[in-house]
């Protein structure tokens, strides 16, 4: 069954068209890349999958949801559909513990317990257990992205967006941050990424799509795209990304 599918999607702002007539779909538990330059339109794209654009025109469904934005319809795709920016955006006076257990609370309206046993649980999933009770300036950049990640696993969403959760990080920290989302990959979940880690998408990715001008130009299994870029465009992007 498909986890997500994307059809006939277009998006302009004013005048300016971002998204042209795009196309995909993803199984359950596959993970996809989308690359290409910056201002081709991959996070109006990510954006666009979790209703925060409006699309005007094409479809979408998503972990379930056929998109539309009533507003009790976006609020349970939300529920759904996590999504993870460059930056993390955690709460500063709240402990970490806190900060997870936010959304369940309020959103979910569980009672405090629940959500603490959660909180820990998703915690452990990142590998921050001895961190509940830290406030967020006490950790590193890379702990920060985790807790953010781990702030999204606690609703249980059935699919994950990043969008380039890595890129405002050192570069000795991108690695935690990348083995997390490998882990969660390998657990199953469904997820779309935004990155400029080729590497990562080229080794962790099922499909990897590359954007240009508002289009899917090509898109592929990870090591055929890599291996075999079939356009000028392509190619030229990843001899820039080297
Ligand atoms: P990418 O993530 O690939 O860098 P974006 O999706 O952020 O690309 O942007 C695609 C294009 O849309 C760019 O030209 C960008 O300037 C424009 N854009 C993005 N968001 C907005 C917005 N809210 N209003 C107007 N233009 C936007
Ligand atoms: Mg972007």
């Amino acid at each position: 069954m498909s986890a997500l599918a994307v059809s006939g999607v277009s998006k302009r702002f004013g005048s300016l068209q971002v998204l042209r007539d795009i196309n995909l779909s993803l199984e359950k538990g596959q993970m996809l890349a989308l690359i290409g330059r910056s201002g081709s339109g991959k996070s109006t794209l990510l954006r666009c999958m979790n209703g925060l654009e409006r699309i005007d025109a094409g479809h979408i469904t998503i972990g379930g949801h056929a998109l539309s934005y009533a507003p009790a319809a976006l609020r349970r795709l939300r529920q759904d559909v996590g999504i993870v920016f460059q930056a993390y955006n955690l709460f500063p006076h709240l402990t970490v513990g806190r900060n997870i257990m936010l959304a369940p609370r309020l959103v979910l309206r569980w009672p405090s317990a629940r959500a603490e046993a959660r909180a820990r649980e998703v915690l452990a999933t990142v590998g921050l257990s001895e961190k509940f009770d830290a406030y967020p300036n006490q950790l590193s950049g890379g702990q920060q992205q985790r807790v953010a990640i781990a702030r999204s696993l606690a609703m249980a969403p059935q699919v994950m967006l990043f969008d380039e959760v890595t890129s405002a990080l050192d570069p000795e920290l991108t690695g935690e941050v990348l083995i997390t989302m490998e882990n969660l990959a390998r657990s199953g979940m469904t997820m779309v990424l935004v990155t400029h880690e080729m590497s990562f998408a080229r080794s962790i990715a099922h499909i990897v799509a590359f954007m240009h001008d508002g289009r899917i130009h090509e898109i592929a299994p990870a090591k055929d795209l890599f291996a075999r870029p079939r356009t000028e465009e392509l190619r030229r992007f990843l001899s820039s990304t080297l």
